[in-house]
């Protein structure tokens, strides 16, 4: 019988009300006592490394989950997480940098209903998430939730209140589960011997000094200087394809030329959901397409984005590398410019 290692988090689906709203209480042992479907499918051991929401999670808190995996990877056939869906596209991403080319499953699944809700999605995500962790040809880290399963590079949390909360960003849905089976979204051929051509790669450190700012009309191009003493990085979500405002002498361009020039780096991408970034179009991006120390978005979400700075800037602070790790494709999170 095969063997998955379920690791709970906390979230909602662990949840019960308290007097200030709900807050993870359930253990991961009593979520699975909740799925009776589950008895005699495998042999299922359960670990709680925390039990939080998942808005507090930390980086360190990703690397905990991927310490808690590598350690015990041979002992299992694949590896179930239960976190909160608010930071769960976050922790998708990371654990894709963190643990990479995985050929056992990595999983992610969480509910947007606690599993002792009357109405709860709970049940069929944990049900439908060791579906897939149990299936022969599947690999890697990924989100199973709403019948879907994603790439954990392109989950993004796009509803509040709905069961099919995430959505697969620039990037099609790898495979749907119906009932017990896994149906392959055509593009990925279901192979059992992928796996075999695979092996784990694990990575321990990460920069959290990265940060996320989204231009807004009259943004201040000073707040990159305020920014300078608590972080390393700058993912600067531009408009459209990639618009910079050149007003005021073109104050933006002197703040980011000076912020790179520094050594530290800008990673520019949109604020639009879907497509992706091309600077080449017009004018108000141009000066950016080439400068050194900006690295380009492409098509990625802004969730793996963060991550993949954060484990680029972990591993080295060389400009060279910190490029050559970034444009890599892992896990499926970006799609090169042919
Ligand atoms: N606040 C919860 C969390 O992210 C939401 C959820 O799990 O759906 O932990």
């Amino acid at each position: 019988m095969k063997k998955i290692l379920i690791v709970a988090t906390g979230g909602t689906i662990a949840s019960m009300p308290q007097e200030d709203g709900l807050a993870p209480e359930l253990s991961g042992q009593d979520l699975i006592q909740r799925v009776p479907e589950l008895k005699g499918l495998c042999d299922i051991t359960t670990v709680q490394p925390m039990n939080i929401d998942s808005t507090n999670m930390h980086p360190r808190d990703w690397l905990t989950i991927a310490s808690v995996i590598a350690e015990r990877y041979d002992e299992f056939d694949g590896f179930v997480i239960l976190h909160g869906t608010d930071t769960m596209a976050y922790s998708a991403a990371a654990l894709s940098y963190l643990l990479q080319d995985s050929p056992k499953p990595i999983v992610l699944t969480g509910s947007q209903q606690p599993m002792a809700a009357p109405f709860t999605d709970a049940q069929l995500n944990v049900y439908q998430s060791i579906i897939f962790a149990l299936n022969p040809c599947s690999f890697d880290v990924n989100v199973v939730f709403g019948s879907q399963v994603i790439a954990g590079t392109r989950a993004h949390k796009q509803r509040t209140m709905s069961f099919n909360a995430f959505s697969s960003m620039n990037y099609p849905v790898l495979a749907y589960i119906r009932g017990d089976k896994v149906v392959w979204f055509g593009l990925m051929e279901p192979d059992p011997a992928a796996r075999t051509r695979r092996a784990l790669k694990r990575y321990t450190k990460l920069d959290e000094r990265v940060i996320v700012l989204k231009l807004t009309p009259e943004l201040k191009p000073s707040i990159l200087g305020l920014l300078k003493d608590d972080y390393d990085a700058v993912i600067l979500e531009t408009f459209g394809v990639g618009g910079i405002p050149d007003y005021n002498h073109h104050a933006f361009r002197r703040a980011i030329f000076e912020w790179t020039d520094s050594g530290k780096t800008v990673v520019l991408t949109t604020q639009v959901p879907e497509e992706g970034l091309n600077l080449g179009v017009y004018e108000v991006g141009h000066a950016f397409a080439h400068h050194p120390g900006i690295l380009q978005g492409e098509d990625m979400t802004t969730e793996a984005i963060v991550a993949k700075t954060m484990w680029a800037l972990g591993q080295s602070r060389e400009r060279e590398a910190i490029e050559g790790l970034f444009s890599q494709v892992i896990n499926h999170d970006h799609t090169p410019t042919s």
